[in-house]
């Protein structure tokens, strides 16, 4: 039976967190063990850790304030992060970085919360959980002058061009795979650069609610994604690396485990 990490789900959102109990259970059964939530804001963060305290089996989670939500950065943010993150079950800071797609918040607030949180990581110590989307050159220019300060980073849900993923690889990054790789159209690029990514740096993760896996037979009428559904990404992934599904399930969650310290 194989055994699994969700890197990246999104429990807090209301679609998934008033079934959680369920969606956990389902986690469980198809060989997913252990989640790790994505915090998203500070009250979602907050959330993030009372699912933790009811799930300590199954969930560990991070804190952070997503490049969408940075403009709502005050000066209560960054104490509050830095109480949160001391708590044994928080693994990583972020979600940050940086999202140019629909600047949700103006580009100026969504560098300086990316700042904070990378000095934050530096000084805890801590990985970082990364985010970046159309703002691939910033954001490397923004991470090389932490980078040699960070432990390790993961730019998570890396739906990027083969530049960047190899921008990502010369700076020692941990690259999150999603289920974008199993779209029959939108993951053909993904999945020919999977090929590229050492089994040492590769993550599996759902970033569930969103991103339901495209090659599910049958698609679920809600169409949501969710952590049970990670094993379709793991399948879809060992097929283009030309791997079994059993080795990139060791390697995946190997390197899973040493990023978070599970
Ligand atoms: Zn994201």
């Amino acid at each position: 039976m194989i055994e699994l990490i969700d890197i990246g789900v999104n429990l807090t959102n209301k679609s998934l967190l008033e079934d959680a109990d369920a969606v956990i259970q389902r986690a469980e059964k198809a060989g997913v063990k252990q989640m790790v939530v994505t915090g998203t804001s500070i009250a979602e963060s907050r959330q993030a850790i009372g699912l933790c305290d009811r799930f300590p089996q199954q969930l560990v989670s991070t804190c952070g304030i997503h490049p969408h939500h940075a403009s709502e950065w005050d000066a209560s943010s960054l104490p509050d992060l830095k109480a949160m993150a001391q708590l044994q079950c928080v693994r990583a800071i972020g979600e940050t970085g940086l999202d140019f797609n629909r600047n949700y918040s103006p580009p100026s607030a969504q560098e300086f919360a990316f700042e904070q949180q990378m000095e934050l990581a530096v000084s805890l110590k801590m990985p970082l959980f990364c985010h970046q989307r159309d703002a691939h050159r910033r954001f490397v220019e923004m991470l090389s002058e932490y980078r040699d300060d960070i432990s390790r980073l993961v730019v998570h849900c890396f739906t990027d061009s083969r530049e960047a993923l190899i921008d990502y690889l010369d700076l020692d990054c941990y690259i999150g795979i999603t289920g974008w790789i199993c779209d029959e159209r939108r993951g053909l690029d993904l999945q020919q650069l999977v090929k590229l990514i050492p089994a040492d740096r590769l993550l599996l993760e759902t970033d569930a609610p969103y991103l339901l896996p495209r090659n599910i037979e049958p698609k679920p009428s809600s169409r949501i994604n969710e952590p049970a559904y990670l094993p379709h990404i793991l399948e879809t992934v060992a097929l283009h690396q030309g791997k079994s599904v059993e080795l990139l399930a060791t390697q995946s969650l190997h390197a899973s485990r040493s990023f978070f310290s599970l």
